[in-house]
C-alpha cells in the first residue's frame, strides 16, 4: 500500500516526517495537491475521496503535537490521534531496502491516513530521540512546524533563514541600544 513513508534514498531520517511538516506548513486543499506533495517526498499516493474539511481537522490535530509544551503534552496529543484513528500497523520494505513499521490505511481515507502517518512517525521519532524533537518556529512572524533532527543544541527555528533573521534583528537592536547609551551626555 502506498504511504508517505515510501521515500526514495534521498529522503533522510526521520522517515516520512518531512512530508508531515511540509503538509502542515503548506496544507493541501485538494486530493491532487496532496498527491503532488507526497510525490515530492517520494511517495506514490493517489488519494480518493479527499474532503478538505476533514483534512483540515487532521492537520489541526497534528499541529497540536507540534505546539505542545513538553513531552507529556506531546505524547498525549499523539495518543489522542492514535486512539481516534485506530488503524492497524504493518511492516513494509522501502524501495531502498529499509524496513519500516507504519500504519496500514488506504488512500481512500486521506485525512485518517495523514493523521495516522504523522502520529505514528512522530511517536517513533520520540522514542528514538528520547524527547519531543520538533516544534514551531520561535521567530515572531513565523509559525512553521519543524522536525529537530540535529545532534547538538535543540532547534528553535524552522530554517537557517529564520535563525539568521532573528540573530540579525537582535544584533541591530543591541547596536541601537548601545548607540543610545553612548549618545547620552556625560554627567559631570
Ligand atoms: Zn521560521
Amino acid at each position: 500500500m502506498p504511504t508517505a513513508s515510501g521515500e526514495t534514498e534521498a529522503e533522510p531520517r526521520p522517515l516520512g516526517l518531512r512530508f508531515v511538516v511540509d503538509a502542515l506548513n503548506n496544507p493541501p486543499a485538494t486530493g491532487n495537491e496532496l498527491r503532488l506533495l507526497a510525490r515530492d517526498h517520494g511517495a506514490d499516493v493517489v488519494p480518493s475521496d479527499f474532503r478538505a474539511e476533514e483534512f483540515l481537522r487532521a492537520t489541526d490535530a497534528v499541529r497540536r503535537i507540534f505546539t505542545a509544551t513538553g513531552d507529556r503534552e506531546a505524547s498525549e496529543a499523539i495518543n489522542a490521534i492514535l486512539a481516534d484513528v485506530r488503524v492497524p500497523t504493518e511492516l513494509d520494505r522501502l524501495a531502498d531496502g529499509r524496513w519500516v513499521l507504519r500504519p496500514s490505511v488506504g488512500p481512500d481515507a486521506p485525512a485518517a491516513w495523514f493523521a495516522a502517518t504523522a502520529a505514528f512517525g512522530l511517536g517513533l521519532w520520540m522514542t528514538e530521540r528520547g524527547h519531543a524533537a520538533w516544534g514551531i518556529c520561535a521567530a515572531d512572524d513565523c509559525a512553521r512546524a519543524y522536525i529537530d533532527a540535529g545532534r547538538r543544541s535543540p532547534q528553535q527555528y524552522c530554517s537557517p533563514r529564520c535563525a539568521t533573521r532573528v540573530r540579525v534583528a537582535a544584533h541591530r537592536e543591541s547596536a541601537r541600544a548601545q548607540r543610545r547609551s553612548t549618545a547620552r551626555p556625560e554627567l559631570p
